[in-house]
C-alpha cells in the first residue's frame, strides 16, 4: 500500500488512536467510593475481588443420578445397594461410600467420601433398595473438586474491570454486599456554533439545534462518566474563553464544533490561550476528520467536529479510551468484528471510513450493508443504522459477499 500524504498535526486512524491510548495509560481515576452490589452494574471495581473461601467449597456433584465408585462399574450393567440420599444443602456429611454401593445425589450436593464420580439418573434404574446402572463413568466425572474454580484467597477479578452482569455474580458469590469502585470522572460537554440553539427552544430558519450535547452525554454515562453540560457557545472568542475555562475545571472536556478551518472556527486558537498542548488537530477518517486532541491546565479535552454523526463517531474512537482511563477502567485494544458485506460499496481512498451501517440475519447468519444517509449531518438514518462499517483508507471498491470490519455501537 503507498503511503498515504501526511499533512502536519493530521495523523493516520491507528496513529491518532495510539497516541490517545498512550496518554490514556498514563491517567488515573479519581478516588473510590462504596456502593450496594446492584448499584456496582456499570461502574468499575476498585478493588480486588477476593475468593473468601473455596470454589467450590466441598466436592460439588454436577448432575442428579447415584455416587459411586467407578471402578464398580467396570462390568455393565453393575447393581449396587442405595445407602440412602444427600441433597443440595444437606447438613450432614454423608457416609462413606463404599465397594458396591451408591448413594443417591442431587445437583449442588456434597459428594460423600468413597465415591469418586457420579452417574447420571438417565442410566440407572431404581428397584427396591438396589440401583441397576447401564453406563460407565471415569474417576472424577459430573464431581468438581474442592477449590477447583478458585481457592481461598485467591484474586477473582482485578481492579480495573467493567462490572456487568458476570462480574456482579462474582461479587455475589464472595459475599460482597457493598463493593468499592472508582468515582466516576466528571465530563464538561460543550457545543459550540451561532447557528445551534437549545432543544427547548424554537429554532430559527437558519437555526438547528443541539443535538450533540445529548449524544455527548449519553456516550459519556455508558463509558462511565458523569455528564455537565455546559451549554451552547458563542462562535467568539469571548463566549468560548468563560465556558472553556468552566469546562477545564472538570475531568475531562470536550467540545464539538469551531474545529475545522472555517473563518468562525475559534476553538483551537481559544484553547490556545489557556495554553493547550495539541497531540493531533486532525485524523485521516471519515467522518471526522478536524478532531482535536490536547491538554491544558492539566486537563485533556477533545474538539469534535460539530456534525452529529462526525461527534458520535469521534467520541468513540477517541474520547472513550480516555475517559475510560479517568473512570478507571483498565485499557484494552479497539477491536472491530467482522460481517458479510450485503452489496457492493464503492468509495474514494485516503481516508478510514466509518460508515453508518446496518447489521441483519439471524444466529451463524450476518450481513452487514450500508444505511442510506446524507453524510454526517444525517442523524436520522444514523439512529436507524446498528453499527458502522469500516473501511480500510486504501480500498475503493469492497464486493458484495467479502468480509468487511464492523465497530458496533
Ligand atoms: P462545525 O464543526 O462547527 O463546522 O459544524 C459542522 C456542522 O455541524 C454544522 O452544520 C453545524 O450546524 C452542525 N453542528 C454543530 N454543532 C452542533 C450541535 N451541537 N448539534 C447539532 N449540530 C451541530
Ligand atoms: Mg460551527
Amino acid at each position: 500500500m503507498a503511503a498515504l500524504p501526511q499533512q502536519p498535526g493530521i495523523l493516520s486512524f491507528e496513529e491518532a488512536r495510539h497516541v490517545v491510548e498512550r496518554h490514556a495509560a498514563q491517567a488515573h481515576a479519581r478516588g473510590t467510593e462504596n456502593v450496594d452490589l446492584l448499584a456496582a452494574c456499570g461502574r468499575v471495581l476498585a478493588e480486588a475481588l477476593v475468593a473468601d473461601r473455596d470454589f467450590p467449597p466441598f466436592r460439588r456433584a454436577m448432575r442428579d443420578g447415584y455416587a459411586v465408585r467407578s471402578a464398580d462399574l467396570a462390568q455393565l450393567p453393575a447393581t449396587l445397594d442405595v445407602m440412602g440420599e444427600v441433597r443440595a444443602g444437606a447438613a450432614d456429611v454423608p457416609a462413606e461410600v463404599l465397594s458396591g454401593q451408591a448413594v443417591a445425589i442431587m445437583t449442588g450436593a456434597p459428594s460423600p467420601a468413597g465415591a469418586d464420580a457420579v452417574v447420571m439418573v438417565e442410566y440407572t434404574a431404581l428397584g427396591g433398595n438396589r440401583v441397576t446402572i447401564t453406563r460407565g463413568v471415569s474417576s472424577g466425572d459430573n464431581i468438581v473438586p474442592v477449590g477447583s474454580e478458585a481457592q481461598m484467597g485467591q484474586v477473582l477479578l482485578e481492579p480495573g474491570t467493567s462490572l456487568g452482569y458476570c462480574e456482579i455474580a462474582a461479587a455475589a458469590s464472595v459475599g460482597k454486599s457493598t463493593i468499592q469502585v472508582f468515582r466516576r470522572p466528571t465530563v464538561a460537554i460543550l457545543s459550540t456554533g451561532d447557528e445551534v440553539v437549545e432543544v427547548s427552544q424554537k429554532p430559527g430558519p437558519s437555526q438547528i439545534r443541539n443535538s450533540n450535547s445529548y449524544s455527548l452525554a449519553v456516550q459519556v454515562m455508558q463509558a462511565g462518566g458523569e455528564p455537565h453540560l455546559l451549554g451552547i457557545a458563542r462562535d467568539d472568542q469571548s463566549s468560548l474563553r468563560g465556558l472553556i475555562a468552566q469546562g477545564l475545571e472538570s475531568n475531562l472536556l470536550l467540545l464539538t464544533g469551531g474545529v475545522s478551518a472555517g473563518k468562525y472556527d475559534l476553538v483551537e486558537e481559544v484553547l490556545s490561550e489557556f495554553g493547550a498542548e495539541f497531540y493531533f488537530t486532525g485524523a485521516q477518517i471519515q467522518p471526522g476528520k478536524p478532531i482535536v486532541f490536547g491538554r491544558a491546565r492539566d486537563k485533556y479535552f477533545f474538539g469534535l467536529p460539530g456534525n452529529p454523526v462526525s461527534t458520535m463517531v469521534t467520541f468513540e474512537l477517541f474520547a472513550k479510551p480516555m475517559l475510560q482511563a479517568l473512570a478507571g477502567v483498565r485499557p484494552a485494544p479497539l477491536i472491530f468484528l467482522h460481517g458479510r458485506l450485503k452489496a457492493e460499496i464503492k468509495t474514494k481512498t485516503g481516508l478510514q471510513r466509518f460508515l453508518p451501517g446496518r447489521l441483519s440475519g439471524e444466529f451463524e447468519q450476518c450481513q452487514v450493508e450500508l444505511a442510506r444517509w446524507h453524510g454526517s449531518g444525517d442523524v436520522a438514518a444514523t439512529a436507524r443504522a446498528n453499527c458502522y462499517i469500516v473501511i480500510p483508507p486504501d480500498r475503493e471498491q469492497i464486493a458484495a459477499g467479502e468480509w468487511v470490519a464492523v465497530m458496533m455501537r
